[in-house]
């Protein structure tokens, strides 16, 4: 039998997924499930630059479990953990700080964005993106699912991984980012890349007058007979055949077109949230979920790290 190839992905627990974390990532994982052996983490150790207060950590951490439960990871196929169950990920992300110069860092862009934003920036978040190569290479994934902003880290840990092998010995399997066209830039209610920092969100689990609220809020520009930004927010809800028609027909109705953007949203997160309430129900269930997820992923990190301590010669 032909082994599947290990796709990994892995979300901070700062707060609620919205749209863009959505269709850009999360939903590619419930897509492939069948077709990878996928790895979902929850990345506590990466929120950790931001969340540092023990229950809200704890609490974002149950919801973010919940939220994936909820889009449709199913559990029996997919190793759902925390990455924080997996030690061994700071271990090897030290290894990775010491083959790693400073000046390469800094020319991340998440760096470079703070940097210009001149804002006052933790280590943590400097060597985030030695932390995510050990994130993907201590488990050999081959498949990321990100959205284009995401797309350089995944060049530093095939980076990285070239500059451990040629340095140490041949361990690492060099991964590829999997980013889709349609979705790499998710826009929000004002037309920019959707984003918590720009306040243009619309989450996921949002309740009906969240939502509601989001969507009237959704930019329009008067004059124009198709809102662009309420339009390029349903395409992905709907197909584009199907909006061209419903677009001509209401015309500069901004406010009915908004309407059934709005139902469209709706209708789309209600099973979700159904499923996402069955888990929430049962947390007995969803900390052995993670407890399953972790053990296993940690025997696989636990192996890989003998044969990497060996090259390096700590044993
Ligand atoms: P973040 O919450 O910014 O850490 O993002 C988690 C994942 O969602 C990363 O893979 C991002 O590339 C992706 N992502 C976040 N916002 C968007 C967006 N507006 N469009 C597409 N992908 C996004």
């Amino acid at each position: 039998m032909e082994t599947k190839k290990i796709l990994l992905s892995g979300v901070k627990p700062t707060g609620r997924p919205h749209l863009g974390n959505y269709f850009a990532v999360m939903k590619q994982l419930v897509d492939l499930q069948n077709d990878y052996d996928t790895y979902v983490m929850v990345a506590d150790y990466h929120a950790l630059t931001s969340v540092q207060n023990a229950e809200e950590m704890r609490t974002l951490t149950h919801e973010l479990v919940l939220d994936y439960l909820g889009i449709g990871i199913d559990p029996t196929k997919v190793t759902l953990f925390k990455q924080s169950a997996i030690p061994e990920h700071t271990e090897l992300a030290w290894y990775f700080d010491c083959i790693t110069t400073m000046p390469y860092l800094m020319r991340a862009h998440a760096f470079k964005d703070n940097e210009a934003k001149n804002k006052e920036i933790n280590v943590g978040v400097f060597n985030y993106p030695m932390l995510m190569a050990a994130d993907i290479l201590i488990h050999d994934a081959e498949i990321i699912p990100v959205g284009r902003d995401q797309k350089q880290h995944i060049e530093y840990t095939r980076d990285t991984a070239e500059k451990f092998n040629n340095t140490f010995g041949d361990v690492f399997t060099l991964p590829k980012e999997l980013i889709i066209e349609s979705v790499e830039i998710v826009p929000g209610t004002d037309g920019r890349k959707m984003s918590k920092s720009y306040g243009n969100i619309i989450s996921l689990f949002a309740t009906d007058e969240e939502i509601t609220k989001a969507v009237m809020s959704i930019v329009t520009d008067s004059g124009a007979s198709i809102p662009e930004h309420v339009y390029n927010i349903h395409k992905l809800f709907r197909s584009e055949a199907q909006l061209v028609s419903l677009y001509e027909e209401k015309k500069g109705k901004y406010k009915d077109l908004k309407e059934a953007l709005l139902a469209d949203i709706i209708a789309f997160v209600t099973p979700m949230r159904a499923r996402r309430a069955q888990f929430a129900a049962q947390p007995d269930l969803v900390a052995s979920i993670l407890k399953s997820g972790g053990d296993k992923a940690r025997a696989r990190a636990q192996k890989k790290m003998q044969t990497v301590r060996k090259l390096v010669g700590l044993e």
